[in-house]
């Protein structure tokens, strides 16, 4: 019982249901890692921010898979942008994770105002040249970033990690990923569990299929093609956000979950976050 993948723009394949593990303490990522890896999941979403890397790494290495069935994104922290800094902060990434690779390294936020990014990723095709990420990407770049980076730099990014929900739906973004071969990665999938699983029009759509309104917005996403890693630390809810491969939304389902209302953004604005 595994999630589908998707293939990247370089044909490495990656598990469409991965597991996000955003403020879990180290201690806590062991077990709920492990909870993960148990029910299913093959794709584990890290960052060096996150100070949790070394816990996914005890999980993994706990789990007795092989560390070729498992998929590690981690993420360089905002601080350590830079070409030198960043060849520094991955070498400790690995350190901390126990492993000799990782699956898909991402540059966190673009933070534009700083102007590193370019610098940072011409780093992120050095590590790729060398094996030691199979995939590279961004998180939370918009079009300007993106359409400077094409400008600028060889590799285009496998993946663009940014905030999406029923709720921030990313039109633009989406469409402009389709174009250029660039997979769409949805971060806090499930609204960071607020508003949107209490949504009438999700509630009511989960009912009928007899799954709950986290199961239906996972559903969604994958419908969608969007690549996505909810985040939980509570067992049932593990095993719950991985239990989606046994109902299909209808086309009916999916427009009126797009329909929602729009504009509600969880999460920093990245044109000014740094
Ligand atoms: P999420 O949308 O995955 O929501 C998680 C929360 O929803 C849980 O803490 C819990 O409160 C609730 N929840 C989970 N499963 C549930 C269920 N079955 N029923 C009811 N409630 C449930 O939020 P997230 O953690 O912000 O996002 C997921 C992952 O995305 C993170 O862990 C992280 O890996 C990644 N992320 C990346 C960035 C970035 O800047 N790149 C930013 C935020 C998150």
């Amino acid at each position: 019982n595994h999630a589908p993948t998707v293939t990247l723009n370089n044909d490495v394949t990656m598990p469409q249901l991965g597991f996000g593990v955003w403020q879990v303490s180290d201690t806590d990522t062991v077990d709920a890692v492990a909870r993960a890896l148990s029910v299913g999941y093959r794709a584990v979403d890290t960052a060096g921010a996150y100070g949790n890397e070394a816990g996914v790494g005890r999980a993994i290495a706990a789990s007795g898979l092989d560390r070729g069935d498992v998929f590690i994104t981690t993420k360089l922290a905002n601080p350590h942008q830079g070409y030198e800094n960043t060849m520094r902060a991955f070498e400790k990434s690995l350190q901390e994770l126990g492993t000799d690779y990782v699956d898909l390294y991402l540059i966190h936020w673009p933070m534009p105002a700083r102007d590193l990014y370019t610098d940072t990723w011409r780093a992120f095709e050095r590590l790729y040249r060398d094996g030691h990420a199979k995939a590279i990407g961004v998180s939370n770049f918009e079009i300007a970033q993106l359409d400077r980076l094409a400008n600028e730099c060889t590799v285009t990014p496998a993946v663009n990690q940014i905030e999406l929900h029923p709720h921030l739906v990313q039109d633009e973004l989406r469409r402009y990923h389709a174009a250029h071969d660039i997979a769409t990665e949805a971060w806090s999938p499930l609204g960071q569990g607020g508003d949107l699983l209490q949504d009438p029009v999700i509630s009511r759509i989960a009912a009928g299929h007899g799954k709950t309104p986290a199961q239906v917005v996972i559903r969604w996403h994958l419908q969608l093609g969007n690549i996505t890693i909810p985040k939980s630390v509570t067992p049932s809810r593990i095993a719950e956000n991985f239990d989606v491969f046994d109902f299909t939304l209808t086309d009916t389902d999916m427009a009126d979950i797009t329909g929602l209302p729009q504009g509600h953004r969880l999460g920093p604005d990245p044109a000014v976050f740094q």
